[in-house]
């Protein structure tokens, strides 16, 4: 278990929910950050007191400076305040749960300072997740997933082959992952009946109570497309050996098959605290706060393949997994900005997966050695996801 955490992004979804189970686990909190959020960062610097704070916008930065002069919380902005709480030396465990690419920089920066990763960030794995793992490997820093489907395949492999099992090598007893998918709040729907889905509509999830961007990939499948990804980099496994299968009820968070043909799974209630808290307490499991499945007023589970056909993002990831190269970072680029501007209403719904796959088809590419080479087709997919729509 961790002593001490820097919550990157710590005023999201993630962020609050891991504040709340490193209180509950008398954990020091080091540092933590967000985007823009400056009076909910105040109040939890004010209850959590670290040493170091940081706002990634300049201005919003100078507002905290001011409102924690009477602490001694230091305020930092920009990249250089993510880095700075990603590498602090009093900190053993950098959760990283900031949406999207900008995660990269600073996960990698807590890899090389030997930090414990409880990663939720999965665009960083998407973008540049061969060069993010052989970086963990090389500087022997765990990457423990919090993601809820890869905790649920972490914890099944825990103890298995390894003991304890860490990420970034192939489990040699693992056959196959069964990747579990809600299917979204528009499961059973045909793609022309969803063109005039509204940001509200897209961010209902049923099961599960997120940011607006993750739940736009919910309901796009686009998240199960991006978790495919993260799951052949964390585990080191082919597109191959995974199956992804939808499991309204979120009762079973994923599961593997082993090569003896036995399938394990991880239960609990849809709940991101448990991940998270496994995150930051394994190899050790800790009594949690968190509700207790009942098996008698659970009723039916159930199952069925994922309907490519109508939600075609899922199967857009699978092709650029199996492509490799900057095709992942591409597709992750291109619908990030996609998303932001169905959330601005400047798209419709089903134009997310366009110009997606349209950005795709232009930008992506074989070679993808280098960070640089990744950053650059990052930003390139962005720029043309905005010429495209003029926005
Ligand atoms: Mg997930």
């Amino acid at each position: 278990m961790v002593e001490s955490v820097s919550i990157l992004g710590s005023t999201g979804s993630i962020g609050r929910q891991t504040a709340a189970v490193a209180e509950h686990l008398g954990l020091r909190v080091a540092a933590l950050t967000a985007n823009r959020q400056t009076e909910l960062l105040e109040q939890q610097a004010r209850r959590f007191h670290p040493e170091f704070v940081a706002v990634y916008e300049e201005s919003a930065a100078n507002a905290l400076k001011i409102a924690l002069a009477d602490t001694d919380v230091r305020v930092g902005s920009g990249m250089t305040g993510l880095l700075e709480a990603a590498t602090l030396s009093s900190t053993d465990c950098v959760v990283t749960a900031v949406s999207g690419a900008v995660g990269l920089k600073p996960t990698l920066s807590a890899i090389r300072e030997q930090k414990r990763i409880a990663l939720a960030n999965k665009e960083t794995l998407v973008c540049a997740g061969e060069i993010v793992m052989r970086e963990a490997e090389a500087c022997g820093a765990e990457i423990i997933p919090v993601d809820s489907e890869h905790s649920a395949i972490f914890q099944c492999l825990s103890g298995r082959g390894e003991d304890p099992y860490r990420t970034g090598s192939r489990n040699p007893e693992l056959k196959k992952i069964l990747l579990t998918c809600s299917g979204g709040p528009f499961r059973g729907r045909q793609r022309s009946e969803l063109h005039d889905i509204t940001p509200a509509q897209a961010v209902r999830h049923p099961r599960w109570n997120m940011g607006a961007k993750i739940s736009v990939d919910s309901a796009t499948l686009m998240n199960k497309g991006l978790e495919f990804i993260e799951a052949m980099r964390l585990f080191a496994v082919d597109p191959d050996d995974i199956t992804v299968l939808v499991h309204p009820q979120s009762v079973i968070h994923s599961m593997v098959e082993l090569v003896d043909g036995t399938v394990i799974a991880q239960l609990g209630v849809p709940d991101m605290g448990l991940p998270i808290q496994y995150a930051l307490t394994w190899p050790q499991r800790m009594p949690s706060m968190f509700d207790r499945l009942d098996f008698t007023s659970l009723g039916a589970m159930t199952f069925e393949a994922p309907d490519l056909v109508n939600f075609p993002c899922l199967q857009l990831a699978q092709d650029c997994a199996r492509k490799g190269g900057t095709f992942g970072c591409v597709m992750n680029a291109a619908n990030e900005e996609a998303v932001h501007l169905f959330l601005k209403e400047k798209l419709g719904f089903n134009q997310i997966y366009d110009v997606t796959a349209e950005t795709v088809e232009a930008l992506g590419a074989d070679n993808a050695d280098t960070l640089d080479v990744i950053l650059d087709a990052d930003s390139a997919a962005r720029h043309f996801v905005h010429e495209k729509i003029g926005a």
